[in-house]
């Protein structure tokens, strides 16, 4: 027996100790996938930059469902004309729909796939019961504190004017591309982008225009982005969830007096099925897009986190519950359930017979709006909640994958280590979603970054309240796009 005990024990601490070995062999081999690059000057940028972003936010391009004003998007069309004349008329500049803007820059050969830089001129509306919060007025443009307040600060229009800005400063210098450039500017991407970049990709694929990379916004440079990582973490992204909104119906035979409720009632009967959707998230993937962050990130950690995320087959567990924790990268991993509208009943004495709900998800890779639909099914698993599509054509699946090698992502990766040398470039998936999408049939190398270092808590001015640009933040963007260019078409 004591033998066996032994034995037993001796096995045990072999196979530890076979662990330790494969944990720090992977650890020890967990290699930096950092592009080395040499130090590099940024070029100047001139003062009246500054002044030509704060007229651009003073231009209510707001994208409403409803209604599009079309006198803000016209001045819009004015601005771009009078305030760069040099790219006005040295590039073919094509509107489509009015107040979507195409740009061609021809490049000196013409054998080589140009790229494609886009953004979007349209903002979103700012809630009125917000408005008090902002400290300055939210289409003011005002320059306080050395940031350029107001909509489209960071979302999105400091790419539109910061890339044309770009193009400017090197046109003044005669600045010839090898490889052609094309900048396209949608008009309605906050509201799907149907006339703005669906129109524009359309016009792409029908001269068969086939970009070597397209970038467009998405992730930005985070500071604090994980725990065990000092550098900022440069986010590439390199896909973007897909959406699709589902309807949840509940329609019963009884409705009636609510002095004498059946025990079964339609508001009851849909409450249960969303709080079963909530209790039963969908599954966590740590693979794809995350995956190969986590393969970037991890080698540039400290100690443990290196280790952890180099053993992911042994650690998958405390990551996933890591990650988990925090709404941001639990939206990374998983597809995400939030219940969005509910209506059911007229007046306090009356059982309604009809409730329904609707519920938006957020896809990762791997999932598609019908597998959604399944699994949402299977996990209500009741005959009287009927659920369908709320609106099947704005579905869409998640994006393709962007590869991490090659042209686009090498140029995007030096660029960004020569102007942000202390970063840590990674791939990440976008968790909303962006105009890139539209571009598929174009390019099979979609990125999606903005050149721009924010603090976690400063990424809820995108859409939300005192959205601002800082000055050096936005001198950055604008060298870091000059170097762009020059990076991708010597
Ligand atoms: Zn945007």
């Amino acid at each position: 027996m004591r033998k066996l005990k032994r034995l037993l024990l001796r096995l045990l601490l072999f196979t530890l100790l076979i662990l330790v070995v494969i944990v720090a062999f992977k650890t020890l081999t967990f290699n930096s996938k950092q592009i080395e690059t040499e130090p590099y000057q940024a070029a100047l940028v001139p003062e009246d930059v500054v002044s030509h972003l704060q007229s651009a936010i003073k231009i209510p391009t707001i994208s409403n469902s409803n209604q599009t004003d079309s006198s803000a998007f016209n001045n819009f069309n004015t601005f771009l004309e009078s305030t760069f004349p040099l790219v006005d008329s040295i590039l073919d500049h094509k509107i489509i729909n009015d107040f979507s803007h195409v740009y061609f820059w021809k490049g000196k050969d013409e054998t080589l796939d140009p790229i494609l830089l886009i953004a979007h001129l349209d903002v979103v509306p700012v809630e009125k019961e917000s408005r008090k919060a902002w400290k300055q007025a939210p289409y003011s443009g005002d320059l306080v504190d050395g940031f350029i307040w107001g909509r489209g600060a960071l979302d999105d229009k400091l790419n539109v004017v910061g890339i044309l800005e770009s193009a400017e400063l090197l046109l003044e210098q005669q600045y010839l591309p090898t490889r052609s450039i094309y900048f396209a500017f949608g008009h309605d991407e906050e509201i799907g982008g149907k006339n703005g970049a669906v129109a524009i990709a359309n016009y792409f694929s029908k001269q068969n225009i086939h970009f070597s990379y397209v970038l467009d916004e998405g992730s930005v440079i985070v500071e604090d982005a994980l725990k065990g990582l000092e550098t900022p973490a440069a986010l590439i992204g390199i896909s973007e969830k897909g959406y699709v909104s589902l309807d949840l119906k509940v329609k019963l035979e009884e409705g009636g007096h609510s002095s004498m409720p059946p025990s079964v009632t339609a508001i009851g009967t849909l409450g249960g099925a969303i709080a079963n959707l909530e209790a039963d998230p969908f599954p966590a993937k740590i693979e794809g897009p995350v995956g190969t962050m986590l393969d970037f990130l991890g080698p540039e950690m400290s100690f443990p986190y290196n280790c952890i995320f180099a053993n992911r087959w042994l650690f998958g567990g405390i990551l996933e519950s890591q990650l988990s924790a925090s709404t941001a990268s639990n939206a990374m991993i998983r597809t995400t359930t939030a219940p969005t509208i509910l209506s059911a009943g007229i007046k306090d004495n009356v059982l309604p017979s009809e409730a329904r709900g609707t519920i938006n998800f957020r896809i990762i890779p791997g999932d598609t709006p019908e597998s959604v639909m399944e699994r949402v099914k299977s996990v209500i698993d009741n005959e009287n909640v009927i659920v369908s599509f709320t609106d099947k054509d704005f579905a869409q699946a998640p994006g393709k994958l962007a590869p991490t090698d090659g042209f686009g992502f090498n140029v995007l990766s030096t660029t960004i280590k020569e102007l942000f040398p202390e970063t840590t470039v990674a791939p990440s998936l976008v968790i909303a979603a962006t105009d890139a999408r539209h571009y598929e049939s174009c390019s099979d190398a979609i990125y999606r970054f903005m050149p721009v270092q924010l603090k976690k808590e400063d990424l809820s001015m995108i859409h939300g309240i005192n959205e601002k640009i800082g000055l050096s933040s936005y001198h950055k963007l604008i060298q870091f796009y000059i170097r762009l260019i020059q990076n991708s078409t010597r």
